[in-house]
């Protein structure tokens, strides 16, 4: 069996490996470009504020992260701290104020939330034009019906990944295991706007692991450690695993473990992302890109980025 580890540093560049981490950083740059444009036409910062309700430390991280790469993109972040103990009126009412905000641009609330929180209201409460996250009704149904919206950014995120891998995906078969709001079905939308025939399994589908040896582009989003084995992997497929597990190590500390088992799959697969350094830079990336499309659409002009006309999406594909 090929011993190769995703977490593991190479030295040389492995043409079967989607580094997320390189493309993120290319997106990034972009995106920073897009923002000191953005700011000479119109002189104005882009503005990011991230809502964390709670103390669970893996999201305080993912914050941190996303406040970062905001300042490093050239934007200006705003933190936004609550107790565990919220209650959605207090919630909702920061949302009103950020979406009254003019120096704010988009606005995230870091998913989960604490139980007395509702997801569903608590993520239409935020302007549509200011959904940076793409998950409210407006932009969801938007994404569904092909009109030019805010795209989820894991689902853009891996819609990129793919692109940099072909050049088209038409006519292709994209199964997508996991179904969720978050991933799953938006990702399956942006799938069969580039002509893939597109198949979801979730955790009702009979047989997943058949499904999965249908595709030649597999997504898989389930927060189910190592679910997908090596023979769910059909020979060639591009494989985009999106699931993120942290799990102790030895010495005490964690690490991330996808939803794929990387070493059985990487033998079959085409292509394939590492856990970490896939999906997950691309996420972030995608939140700075969808940041910066928020700006020029509230200054009046075109969508400068990455979704066309037709509501596709638009970095360089494969050659
Ligand atoms: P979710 O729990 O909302 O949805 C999980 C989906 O997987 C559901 O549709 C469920 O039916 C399906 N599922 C669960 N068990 C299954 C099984 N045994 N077989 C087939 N389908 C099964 O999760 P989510 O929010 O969509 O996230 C999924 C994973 O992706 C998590 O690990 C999450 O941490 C990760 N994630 C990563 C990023 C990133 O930036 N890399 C972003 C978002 C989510």
């Amino acid at each position: 069996m090929t011993t190769i580890d995703a977490d593991k540093p190479r030295d040389t560049v492995d043409p079967k490996m989607i580094d997320g981490k390189a493309i993120a950083k290319a997106l990034t740059a972009r995106v920073a470009e897009g923002v000191r444009a953005f700011h000479a036409e119109c002189g104005v910062t882009p503005g990011l504020a991230v809502v964390l309700v709670g103390n669970d430390p893996a999201s305080e991280v993912y914050v941190k992260n996303k406040a970062l790469q905001t300042h490093r993109a050239g934007m200006r972040s705003f933190m936004h701290m609550l107790p565990e103990t919220t209650e959605q009126e207090e919630l909702l009412d920061l949302i009103g104020r950020l979406n009254d905000d003019p120096k704010i641009h988009g606005i995230l609330v870091q998913l989960p939330l604490p139980t007395q929180l509702d997801p569903v209201v608590v993520t239409n409460a935020i302007a549509p034009h200011k959904d940076v996250d793409g998950l409210g009704e407006v932009n969801a149904g938007r994404l569904s019906l092909g009109i030019p919206g805010l795209v989820p950014c894991t689902p853009l995120g891996c819609l990129l990944l793919l692109r940099s891998v072909h050049r088209d995906m038409a006519g292709k078969h994209a199964v997508v295991i996991g179904a969720s709001s978050l991933v799953g079905k938006p990702m399956a939308q942006l799938l069969l706007r580039e002509g893939c025939t597109v198949s979801v399994g979730h955790v009702q589908t009979r047989d997943p692991a058949g499904l999965a040896r249908e595709g030649d582009i597999l997504v898989v989003a389930t927060g189910v450690r190592g679910l997908v084995r090596g023979d769910w992997v059909r020979e060639g497929a591009t494989v985009i695993d999106v699931g993120i597990t942290r799990v102790p190590t030895e010495t005490g500390k964690t690490k991330l473990a996808g939803d794929v088992v990387f070493e059985e799959a990487y033998p079959r697969a085409g292509h394939i992302t590492p856990v970490p350094g896939g999906v997950g830079p691309m996420t972030i990336a995608c939140l700075l890109h969808n940041t910066l499309e928020a700006a020029r659409l509230g200054a009046g002009l075109s969508a400068g980025g990455l979704l066309e006309a037709d509501g596709t999406v638009g970095l360089e594909r494969a050659s």
